[in-house]
């Protein structure tokens, strides 16, 4: 399987350099909108194939603008992708406007762009700019690590810092684990993820929309003034960070529970319904808040696994939290909404729900109907804390001595990520 990333590296560009980036983001971002109004057939239709757009609009683009060659070609294959995506939309039936190009980012390619080890070269409208790098430890350990390719990237500029970042992408084959054993994980509002092994990775009220980033916001958000915009738009920055820092922490440690326990799936339920799951009464800005926060963590969660070697799939979701993940027993009535607890009405088993939850969602990948689970899953396992599930519910301790699943099946991790 292949793992992309893409990190983030600030650029130390020379004072005089400042404004050929400049302009070339600009002259870039004409060329795809360039490429969306002039990128038709005869009969006035978009065109969405690259060798054809090639023929249409490059040597326009050419003359039009001061871009190197590859560049032009950059932005009118970023042009087509985007409105393949419009169009896309529209055969659903949403209504939606063409792509239009204004972001301050250009995207460079193995002929434009030279990746060293501390430092760079970019093709711009004017020769090609030198630049250093200015780098965190996390950064460098992945421009360190020679397993990974590192050929594409984008320029981007952030206005808030006034600083040039170049967002490289690297990439590098990793053997898929072909093991049987899966970690469910419940993704949810009260504990942020707990896992079928029993530990619980509590974001807190940071996540959540009750800290002090986001009460600050929201009062400005009410003064509505200038500075206050000013402020809004800084705070902003530094809360997207602290949010995206602490799921960085969540996704590593449960990917790393993951490997501890030899597991070569995680198990997730789709999207969708974590978002349904939420609160209605929530205001649209933690909704938006959560909406954002569960996407990232669902990748930042690939991503970490990819790297291991580790699959996570999806599974559809349907009453992970009113089952019982012991005898299978399914009603509303098992789940106190209240207090979160579960207690079976059927066979009086009792757990967090959660991490009841988390369990279902393990064991559904392993019943997914053939043709439905994924290829290489055969006869698969539960991990657990203390042991594994078969597809039928069969126990087998990791330790034959302690066979005993109700003593030892309780989740005692509690993992706080403060
Ligand atoms: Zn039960």
């Amino acid at each position: 399987m292949e793992v992309t990333r893409t990190i983030p590296v600030k650029l130390d560009v020379p004072a005089e350099r400042h404004d050929d980036l400049h302009r070339t983001i600009k002259q870039f971002n004409h060329a795809c909108n360039y490429t969306v109004q002039h990128g038709r057939n005869e009969e006035g239709y978009l065109i969405l194939n690259k060798s054809t757009i090639h023929d249409h609009v490059y040597y326009d683009l050419r003359d039009e603008t001061d871009l190197p060659a590859n560049l032009c070609i950059r932005a009118y294959s970023k042009a087509v992708e985007a409105m393949k995506s419009t169009v896309a939309d529209w055969k659903k039936g949403n209504s939606r406007p063409l792509p239009r190009f204004d972001k301050p980012s250009a995207v460079y390619d193995k002929r434009t762009l030279t990746i060293n080890d501390r430092s760079a070269t970019l093709s711009t409208i004017n020769g090609r700019v030198a630049v250093d790098y200015v780098l965190g430890d996390y950064q460098q350990s992945y421009l360190d690590d020679n397993d990974y390719e590192k050929r594409m990237g984008t320029l981007h500029y952030r206005e808030d810092e006034d600083a040039f970042y170049l967002h490289i992408v690297i990439k590098k084959e990793v053997e898929a684990r072909n093991g049987d054993r899966v970690l469910g994980v419940d993704l949810n509002l009260k504990n942020v993820a707990v896992t079928s092994t029993g530990s619980f990775y509590d974001g807190g009220e940071l996540l959540w929309g009750q800290n002090h980033y986001f009460r600050v916001r929201r009062s400005l958000q009410h003064k509505g003034t200038r500075s206050a915009k000013q402020v809004l738009r800084r705070l902003s920055g530094r809360e997207t960070r602290f949010v995206l820092n602490r799921l960085h922490t969540i996704s590593r440690r449960i990917v790393e529970e993951a490997d501890a326990h030899d597991c070569s799936y995680i198990a997730v339920e789709e999207l969708t319904h974590i978002r349904e799951r939420m609160d209605n009464r929530d205001d649209q800005v933690k909704r938006q808040l959560h909406n954002w926060a569960f996407r990232e963590l669902q990748e930042m969660l690939a991503y970490k696994a990819a790297e291991y070697g580790i699959r996570v799939e999806e599974i559809p979701p349907a009453y992970t939290s009113q089952s019982c993940s012991k005898c299978g027993h399914q009603s509303n009535t098992n789940r106190n909404s209240e207090t979160g607890w579960f207690e079976c009405t059927e066979c009086g088993y009792e757990a967090d729900g959660d991490y009841n939850a988390a369990k279902n969602i393990g064991r559904k990948l392993l019943t997914l109907p053939e043709g439905k689970r994924p290829s290489g899953l055969g006869d698969s396992h539960l991990a657990l804390k203390s042991g594994t599930l078969n597809g039928n519910g069969e126990y087998t301790a990791y330790d034959a001595s302690s066979s005993d699943q109700e003593s030892t099946d309780k989740p005692t991790t509690s993992v706080v990520g403060r």
